[in-house]
């Protein structure tokens, strides 16, 4: 088909994965060749070689969030980060404190996590979100009783973008001695972070939605007596004894650079993508006024828009926008599944729910890009009949 340009497709879906940054590679090469030792074999040139790597990119890691080195731990992403804090704070305070806090909008893992605290006969809170995605502060403090051992509430929701009030959060969670998990894996690099202000006490990362390798992220714990984490996977010590198995230096070198980048460039990168997206919505509104964005409109990252086309058919125009790399939500609900459950949680209708479309934009998003998704989707709305009603109220 041809829409006039040369673009005939576009990636639209940075909150599922990001592509890897060019200089993210050329970090990586010297450890997938010529310095391929095991970092722990402390006997050698090659094993002092690799454990350079890591002991680099952990400052690098931390540095974005204002943390000390020794605070980070590598492990395989946000996944396993989240499941090592979670599991972790359950197999040391559990007995104790019996009681989870977390949302109903956290990602799956988060979610899946805190079931095994129920399977354990613990009580899991699973806060509710209003129509804007976000958590009422008020119902979260009533919510933390002498019981509770920890707080995880996402900095930046995967789905519709919404940002959490982590600095209320963290307060809150320090004025009652709660400890405060965040999964940050679409925050972290994105907006400032500050571990120490924000009262945070653990926080997932994960390389592969920076411009970093999959297969690599990191746990940030705060030192302290209160914030020891039983490991989940046991054998030769690495990590500092919180998470065996050899470390892959390559990963954790292209996951530092992809930090070192995203602290650098953060304000100038928002900026950019900022007056992009702002172009997107104006170009969509025009095509589709009674469109509707999902989530809050203020406290939001930039790189998200997840809209509604109330009274469009979902699949059809899902289906017209083929070559729009975008999703209906996160990456594991497909088409063959049900409507999205962060969508549910803020009161969307099936419908309205299977007609929203979730567009991501990041570093290598270009203008023409940005024209081909309002043409894009301008067409398939048209052939619809147009969407102009408005489906609901905020
Ligand atoms: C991508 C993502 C994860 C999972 O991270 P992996 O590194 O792919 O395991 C967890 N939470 C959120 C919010 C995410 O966006």
């Amino acid at each position: 088909m041809d829409d006039g340009s040369l673009i005939q497709s576009a990636y639209m879906d940075y909150q599922s994965t990001t592509p890897l940054d060019e200089r993210v590679l050329a970090a990586m090469m010297p450890y997938l060749t010529t310095k391929f030792g095991n970092p722990h074999s402390a006997e050698h040139r090659f094993g002092w070689e690799a454990e350079v790597a890591l002991d680099v990119a952990r400052e690098q890691v931390a540095k974005v969030v204002g943390a000390q080195a020794e605070t980070i731990t590598f492990l395989s992403g946000a996944t396993e980060a989240n499941n090592l804090a979670l599991k972790g704070v359950l197999d040391v305070w559990g007995e104790k404190q019996p009681h989870l806090i977390t949302v109903a909008t956290e990602h799956k893992c988060v979610l899946e996590a805190a079931v095994s605290w129920e399977r354990r006969g613990f009580n899991v809170t699973f806060l509710p979100v209003g129509r804007n995605g976000l958590i009422d502060l008020k119902q979260l403090k009533a919510s933390i009783t002498s019981e509770t051992a920890l707080v995880s509430v996402m900095a930046v929701n995967n789905e519709i973008g919404v940002i959490h009030p982590l600095h209320e959060i963290g307060a809150l969670c320090r004025e009652k001695e709660v400890l405060f998990h965040t999964d940050a894996a679409q925050a972290y690099g994105k907006i400032p972070i500050a571990v120490d202000k924000m009262n945070i006490d653990f926080m997932s990362i994960s390389a592969h939605k920076i411009y970093g390798p999959k297969g690599i992220g990191a746990l940030y714990r705060r030192r302290s007596h209160k914030t020891a984490l039983e490991p989940q996977m046991l054998g030769g010590g690495q990590e500092g004894g919180l998470r065996a198995g050899t470390q892959a230096p390559a990963l954790v070198a292209g996951f530092g650079k992809a930090a070192q980048i995203c602290g650098q460039e953060m304000a100038q990168e928002e900026g950019r993508l900022r007056t992009m997206m702002i172009r997107l919505i104006a170009g969509l509104k025009k095509a589709a006024p009674g469109m509707i964005i999902n989530g809050d409109t203020g406290s939001r990252w930039i790189g998200n828009l997840n809209v509604c086309f109330p009274g469009l058919d979902g699949d059809r125009l899902f289906a017209d926008v083929r070559g729009l790399a975008v999703s209906s939500g996160a990456a594991c609900a497909s088409a063959t599944t049900g409507p999205s459950y962060v969508l549910e949680a803020i009161g969307l209708s099936d419908s309205e729910a299977k007609s929203s479309l979730r567009l991501g934009i990041g570093r290598q998003t270009t203008d023409g890009e940005i024209d081909y998704a309002i043409s894009k989707i301008s067409e398939a709305v048209a052939k619809q009949g147009g969407c102009s009603k408005e489906g609901f109220t905020k």
